[in-house]
């Protein structure tokens, strides 16, 4: 039997674009505030977790919710369980937008809303892509399961929660990437750069506070300082030049004895911080040649010395290059600064094999200097994944591919935890295009209703090579 995977997608249109726009009106970034017992990551997460799988319950599915952090949709039957994974958590909105985040709108087949590339629209693909088999009835001799997350942005709570309690897949991939595939994940870790106290001593200017970005692995597109003191007169020239010769915008806005100062820049995804523009460290820029405070003096020139537009991480001491996966990158992601306070910066770094976690926190502490800083790895680090080329996983996958685009198809490795490293066996495939803007975490976030629909053609058929 030929199958026309396109023209069997394209009569979903209409029900999935209902499905996801009822997901993508839930604003379920990770809330742990109002978390309870009952939704731990409080009521976003959760509330997404139970649309998604009672859209499969409504449509004859077997769903299971594991403790309102993560789900399954299975079908199908065999000895092997063959695994998708996505998620229905986002990051938070953030500002610039130009429309309601969580009103999803549709201008010029570009689907905007919070959540529509990264993977609430990937993942509607996969969950229609199982529909047309099913409705299609085609061959299935494996179980299928489709896991579901609610925290993949921060701490993977949902996921490992799942593994504790669930079989884990034998091979499969996780619909939160690009095409044609994404089968080696450099390893990740954040590193928490906190100031020691210095000596106080008098200076023209105090910086009593600096703050910037909302998560780790968001490169910060605002950043605010504020200073008190006499302002000289070189800084208010520089308020006004800065910004037009850099790229950012400069605001400033007059206290009772200071200045609060805004910069904004563009963010991205931490994953690759090239071709973003971290307001925080060009905030730092503008203000560390003045007169300030010592604690504050420090903090600035810090920041400004080794994490400004640095993205290889040079300035920290900590480049190194594989040849199979690429560049070790690094993102300043989070600024806090008080003074009598806390003062750190949380360096979210992606590195390849030949390096590790530990040896690039003892450099970043000997490049800063001990006098100066501690450095702390944030949470746990996540070492380098790779599926081999030659697995039939990566091979079907690749070959898929190429059969609906014509297009080349190759290995690639990135910077970004995908759940495709969960598995030994896993992969990301999808759902962005190689020639489409990559907008994940940033403000205006879309994705081209026309690449939802073939993702769900080339899921389809993928998926049906894989289990038949
Ligand atoms: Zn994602
Ligand atoms: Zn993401």
């Amino acid at each position: 039997m030929t199958i026309d995977w396109q023209k069997e997608a394209e009569k979903y249109r209409d029900d999935l674009l209902q499905d996801l726009t009822t997901l993508l009106k839930i604003d379920s970034a990770r809330d742990v505030e109002h978390g309870t017992k009952a939704e731990p990551l409080g009521p976003g997460p959760a509330k997404a977790l139970r649309a998604m799988l009672a859209l499969a319950s409504r449509d004859g599915f077997d769903t299971l919710n594991v403790d309102n952090v993560a789900g399954r949709i299975a079908y199908g039957d065999g000895d092997e369980i063959f695994g998708l994974f996505g998620h229905m958590d986002v990051v938070p909105a953030g500002p610039g937008w130009n429309t309601d985040p969580f009103e999803p709108v549709i201008v010029d087949g570009n689907l905007f809303a919070r959540g529509s590339s990264d993977d609430k629209g990937p993942s509607i693909a996969v969950y229609y892509a199982l529909r047309l088999i099913r409705d299609l009835k085609l061959p299935v001799n494996k179980k299928i399961h489709f896991i579901i997350g609610t925290d993949e942005e921060s701490e993977w709570v949902g996921i490992n929660r799942y593994l504790e309690t669930q079989p884990a897949p034998d091979f499969g991939f996780s619909p939160d990437a690009e095409f044609p595939i994404i089968n080696g994940e450099k390893g990740i870790a954040t590193f928490k750069v906190t100031f020691k106290p210095v000596a106080a001593a008098p200076a023209a200017l105090t910086l009593t506070g600096f703050s910037a970005g909302i998560r780790t692995n968001m490169v910060p597109q605002d950043a605010t300082a504020t200073i008190t003191g006499t302002v000289p007169a070189a800084l208010t020239d520089a308020l006004a030049t800065f910004g037009p010769a850099n790229g950012v915008k400069v605001a400033s806005e007059k206290t009772a004895n200071g200045l609060t100062i805004t910069v904004t820049g563009k963010g991205a995804h931490a994953q690759e911080p090239r071709g973003a523009v971290n307001a925080a460290t060009y905030l730092a820029t503008l203000l560390a040649p003045y007169d300030f405070d010592p604690a504050g003096k420090q903090y600035l020139t810090a920041i400004a010395t080794h994490m400004h537009d640095d993205s290889r991480g040079h300035n920290l001491g900590v480049a190194y290059t594989d040849k199979l996966m690429g560049d070790l990158t690094a993102s300043p992601d989070l600024f806090t600064f008080g003074q009598d306070a806390e003062q750190s910066v949380a360096v979210n770094i992606r590195y390849p094999q030949g390096t590790d976690a530990e040896g690039i926190r003892d450099q970043i502490e000997s490049t800063l200097g001990l006098d100066h800083v501690a450095v702390t790895i944030d949470g746990h680090a996540q070492a380098p994944h790779y599926v081999d080329g030659s697995d039939p996983l990566v091979q079907t996958l690749l070959d898929t591919f190429h059969d609906h685009t014509g297009l080349p198809v190759h290995e690639q490795v990135i910077g970004g935890g995908t759940y495709g490293r969960i598995i030994t066996r896993g992969v990301a495939f999808g759902a962005q295009m190689p020639d489409q803007e990559n907008v994940m975490h940033q403000a205006n976030e879309y994705m081209p209703v026309a690449d939802i629909i073939r993702a769900v053609a080339i899921y389809a058929d993928a998926i049906s090579r894989l289990v038949k």
